[in-house]
């Protein structure tokens, strides 16, 4: 799941044969399943959220998606694996399993985003603008802002270490 305020900002690239071909997502416009309890939870209505169950991205406010939240989605996808419901019912439910899963997706975010963005003012204000919101209200101040900035900064530039032979 991912709130995405400042997509105004991010340069729009349509995810056209990026993707890697094992994690092809498809987005569609029709409210995800259990909407009524992840806005009872989480208070999504009306607001620019997409969420992701398998291989399908719901996207009902029909938000613009950049690569790099194409990039956090799919980490959600592939670790949902098989149990689709589970992970949902895991996720709404316990804050630590929240923290599990959206460490790992907002870390590959990142990453994403510095392999567009080379300037490092621009990487860092992402960095602050990603880590505001994983330590935000949406997912229910799970990790203190600190803490998330670290361990996203951390995590993205080991991401981009292991791959730099493959880019
Ligand atoms: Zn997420």
């Amino acid at each position: 799941m991912l709130l995405n305020p400042s997509f105004i900002a991010l340069k729009r690239t349509q995810n056209k044969g990026q993707m890697s071909p094992d994690s092809p997502l498809r987005v569609v416009f029709t409210f995800p399943p259990r909407y009524k309890e992840l806005d009872t939870k989480f208070k999504v209505r009306g607001r620019p959220i997409v969420f992701t169950f398998g291989n399908t991205i719901h996207n009902p406010g029909r938000i613009k998606i950049a690569q790099e939240l194409m990039v956090h989605e799919t980490v959600h996808s592939r670790r949902q694996g098989e149990d689709v419901d589970g992970w949902w019912s895991s996720y709404i439910a316990d804050p630590a399993f929240r923290l599990c899963e959206e460490m790992p997706a907002h870390i590959a975010e990142y990453a994403a985003v510095c392999r567009h963005f080379s300037e490092h003012r621009a990487q860092q204000r992402m960095l602050h603008r990603i880590a505001m919101r994983i330590s935000g209200p949406l997912y229910g101040a799970m990790v203190e802002y600190r803490e998330a900035r670290a361990r996203i900064e951390t995590g993205a530039l080991g991401l981009l270490q292991s791959t730099d032979t493959a880019w």
